[in-house]
């Protein structure tokens, strides 16, 4: 077996140290957090400080921070229509949502499919901005979801303009930012999101845990998915998964310090990345590069490749790919957020996804291009790049 290079980042991130040794730690911890006693009162300590970090990634209050089971048990969570604002109790009436959101917002939550509106994104994945002005107008009891980066090309939404248009039609504002988190800066109130949504798997926690954070303790939620025994403020009850949110605390508090600079040694990598991939082959496209991205996330593809193949071809030289965004069944899937763009049918199954993390060395990136010229070299003698 070859060393491998992960370059699945976007799928999940290797734990980080600190949360190594948080969940280490945690998992001497014998006490359930809503106990009374003093085991029960350590295991709620860990908690709450972990709380405190989380929120304090994105400049948010411990008290508006929610853990959950996952960013989609989080999205699931945001996208119901019973969200109360003070003394509006009212519910939202409609979701709006962008074409290239994560399927777990794509799945409309709590919404039925009648009341969900797509805004179509333009051709380099940008949320269009003048249609969602004309959809979000239409009510004033609109929800909206946006993400602040797409998993798969990661193009920046206009999140700050997008929340200045939500608002001045009275609309509820919910930003899935688990892929932006750590990379770029996510304060919820520089954004103007009522709602974000976050992983810990992501920022170098453990999967299986999540958060919804509000903006601030007016905003409620009537109808929580899983009731019970009033956890999580009654809004997911559950005993809670200490460990995971021991490590993902801090996680949150390791992206906190150093996100800003592991993003700018990653877009050193990723510019080193793109500009080898076209040195090799000049017609491979990088989808999204017209507008601002992530410093971490190159989509490209190159006619006649197939992104099944190229993804094993990388693989069997020790490099881990994706064909976009990773999902249950390990099928490739035509990607909905390239077709939104208006992606080619040919290249649109052409495409691979690379994305780096805070591991991740120049000599992986120099790996990774000598194994793009091999397979580049096999395509352009219509070879599939992998040997027989
Ligand atoms: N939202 C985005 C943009 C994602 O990329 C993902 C995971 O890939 C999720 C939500 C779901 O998060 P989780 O894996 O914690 O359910």
């Amino acid at each position: 077996m070859p060393e491998r290079s992960y370059f699945d980042w976007n799928a999940t991130a290797p734990l980080r140290l600190e949360a190594r040794r948080a969940f280490e730690e945690a998992l001497s911890l014998p006490g359930n957090p809503s106990s009374v006693h003093a085991e029960g009162r350590a295991a709620r300590r860990v908690i709450e400080s972990a709380r405190q970090e989380v929120a304090a990634l994105l400049g948010a209050k411990a008290s508006d921070v929610f853990f959950t089971s996952s960013g989609t048990e989080a999205n699931m969570l945001a996208l119901s229509p019973a969200w109360e604002i003070g003394a509006d109790k009212g519910p939202r009436d409609r979701l709006l949502m962008s074409a290239v959101e994560h399927i777990s917002v794509r799945s409309g939550g709590r919404f039925p499919k009648e009341k969900i509106t797509d805004i179509p994104v333009d051709a380099a994945g940008r949320v269009d901005l003048a249609a969602l002005a004309e959809a979000v107008a239409k009510s004033e009891r609109s929800l909206v979801s946006l993400m602040l980066a797409n998993n798969e090309t990661g193009v920046i939404q206009p999140i700050v303009e997008a929340a200045a248009i939500v608002h001045a039609a009275g609309g509820l504002f919910h930003v899935d930012a688990v892929q932006a988190a750590g990379r770029i800066p996510c304060e919820m109130e520089a954004l103007g999101a009522d709602l974000v949504t976050l992983s810990a798997h992501k920022i170098g926690g453990l999967k299986g845990v999540g958060a919804l954070i509000r903006a601030d303790d007016d905003i409620h939620l009537a109808d929580p998915l899983i009731r019970g025994g009033g956890q999580e403020r009654g809004l997911r009850a559950g005993t809670e998964n200490v460990l995971g949110i021991a490590a993902f605390g801090a996680a949150a508090a390791a992206a906190r310090q150093l996100g800003q600079a592991e993003a700018a040694r990653m877009l050193a990598l990723r510019n080193r990345l793109e500009t080898g991939l076209r040195a090799i082959a000049p017609a491979t496209v990088i989808f999204g590069a017209a507008a601002e991205r992530l410093p971490n996330t190159t989509l490209f593809a190159l006619e006649g490749m197939k992104a099944e193949t190229a993804v094993i071809a990388f693989d069997l030289e020790g490099i881990a790919v994706s064909s976009g965004a990773a999902c249950s069944s390990g099928k490739v899937q035509p990607s909905h957020v390239l077709a939104a763009m208006g992606v080619s049918p040919g290249l649109l199954r052409g495409a691979v996804r690379v994305s780096l993390g805070w591991e991740t060395t120049e000599t992986e990136v120099e790996a990774l291009l000598s194994a793009w010229r091999k397979l580049a070299t096999a395509l352009s003698k219509g070879q599939s790049g992998i040997a027989a």
